[in-house]
């Protein structure tokens, strides 16, 4: 029998187990209880009682609608699960959506074609069984004032739906959460007016918006339009969305890209020769049908034809972010189903973005790898301790891998200078995310600290001061965020 503490020591825990080991010291049974968990010492304790009162500043996360103010347990799962994403993917095309708005006849009928109902409730069934979500229910149920049960929370929930913005409200102000950076790339089909209604609920949270190189070209690229036209139009649009209102009629901050997850190695392209000759052929196949689609068997080859004019049109955005000293994300790391192709996701293969060399000169646009690179969390840190431009990020990962964020966080603050990690949660759908990640975010980095601190590498203060740079002064910095 191993006792816990030499339980944690040989879990080994990402290169952090024998520190870990000694950071389970404390008598669990007297902490049972305190915020920054039962198993946290008193130093982790006193830290979170700090870090409890910095706000925080999101760096990736994305405007909610309110679609949500009712829900049921399944539904609540389906909206929160990653893996519930491409549920319509597990049937024909548009069967799943039919069914969701069918009557109960033609959703029987659709129910004897295609197994929807058992394949969903499969689904769901695998992604409720998560530790995740265990953990979840006992927060919310702590902040609702209800038993720890996921119906019970759900239908506490419901209740404070009836009045959802002011649920969002108390949420946004619980997490302590000033300024949300929305990517105003996934958001559901939101026009202007539900995303100032869902900036609206969460104020005095600001929400500030981060303007998405895919959209843009998404509105382009399935016109007929020779290269030269799209990049005029493009570059329109960045300026419109980089210098006026033209992020949905509001200022933009900086850029988002999700070209990783889709080609894996970007090198620049600045040649608009190379990116034409690309750019007309894959015309030329589309024109024919030969393309394939973008998220089914062939969704690499998809990619992979029109690699060259992908390359080119985002050297053009970052140039635009570099020439007004705007940050740019680059997605590297998680990512869902059916759109990213996991193995392209490895941050190394990010590495001449952020060089983004031109004539012998590395010129250091400020690149924000989001995600955390997770799985390849050790890859993201040593890109970001090589190349002083290169920014860290901690979403969605933080929430979603809950105790295991106290790993993870001791491996960045391994090598990632304080001034260049990002908090941030990659909320979508549900405000829960914010909350959670706000509030994990906070325990967890009161215990990787306290490691430091009792090992006596970093005195108390240090931690309170590095705290406040990963929680928001390096997100005001890096976005000139002066009001
Ligand atoms: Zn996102």
């Amino acid at each position: 029998m191993h006792d816990r503490r030499e339980f944690l020591g040989l879990a080994g825990a990402g290169g952090g187990g024998l520190l870990l080991g000694a950071h389970g010291a404390g008598n669990p049974s007297t902490l049972l209880g305190l915020s920054a968990g039962p198993d946290a010492n008193q130093t982790a304790q006193s830290l979170h009682e700090a870090f409890e009162t910095i706000p925080v500043d999101d760096t990736h996360c994305h405007p909610l609608t309110f679609n949500d103010a009712e829900t049921t347990t399944e539904q609540f799962v389906e909206r929160m699960a990653l893996s519930a994403f491409p549920m319509d993917r597990y049937f024909p095309r548009g069967v799943y959506r039919e069914w969701l708005d069918a009557d109960p006849d033609r959703r029987a009928k659709l129910d004897a074609d295609h197994d929807i109902e058992r394949i969903r409730g499969d689904v769901l069934e695998q992604a409720s069984q998560t530790v995740f979500l265990r953990f979840m229910v006992k927060e919310m149920a702590a902040f609702l004032g209800c038993d720890e049960t996921f119906e019970a929370v759900i239908e506490a929930r419901n209740a404070r739906g009836v009045d959802y913005a002011s649920y969002l409200n108390d949420l946004f102000a619980d997490a302590k959460i000033d300024n949300a950076m929305l990517d105003m790339g996934y958001r559901e089909g939101m026009g202007s007016d539900e995303v100032t209604q869902f900036e609206t609920a969460i104020a005095p949270t600001r929400g500030r918006r981060i303007l998405r190189v895919d959209s843009i070209l998404a509105g382009l690229l399935p016109e007929d339009l020779e290269l030269d036209e799209i990049e005029v139009a493009f570059l329109r649009e960045i300026e419109e969305g980089l210098d006026g209102t033209g992020n949905l009629g509001a200022p933009s901050y900086g850029m988002k890209s999700y070209l990783l997850p889709r080609i894996g190695l970007i090198k620049p392209l600045f040649d608009r020769t190379i990116a034409r000759t690309n750019w007309d052929e894959f015309r030329r196949l589309r024109a024919r049908g030969e393309v394939p689609e973008p998220d089914g068997d062939d969704r690499d080859i998809y990619w992979e034809l029109q690699k060259d004019t992908l390359r080119y049109l985002h050297s053009l955005a970052l140039e635009a972010c570099l020439e007004r000293n705007m940050p740019m994300q680059f997605h590297a790391g998680d990512g869902e189903a059916p759109r990213g192709i996991m193995r392209n996701q490895d941050p190394f293969l990010m590495e001449e973005m952020v060089r983004f060399e031109r004539n012998g000169v590395m010129r250091m646009p400020q690149i924000i790898m989001i995600h955390a690179g997770y799985p390849l969390i050790g890859r993201g840190t040593w890109l970001t301790h090589l190349y002083p431009n290169c920014h860290f990020e901690l979403s969605l990962a933080t929430p979603l891998i809950h105790h295991g964020l106290l790993r993870m966080y001791l491996e960045v603050l391994e090598v990632v200078p304080l001034s260049k990690i990002l908090f941030g949660s990659d909320a979508y759908n549900l405000p829960e995310f914010y909350w959670l990640a706000a509030k994990w975010g906070r325990r967890f980095l009161a215990q990787a600290f306290a490691v430091y601190v009792d090992a006596g590498i970093l005195t108390s203060s240090e931690a309170i001061a590095g705290a406040r740079m990963i929680l928001h002064e390096n997100n005001r910095r890096l976005y000139h965020l002066e009001d």
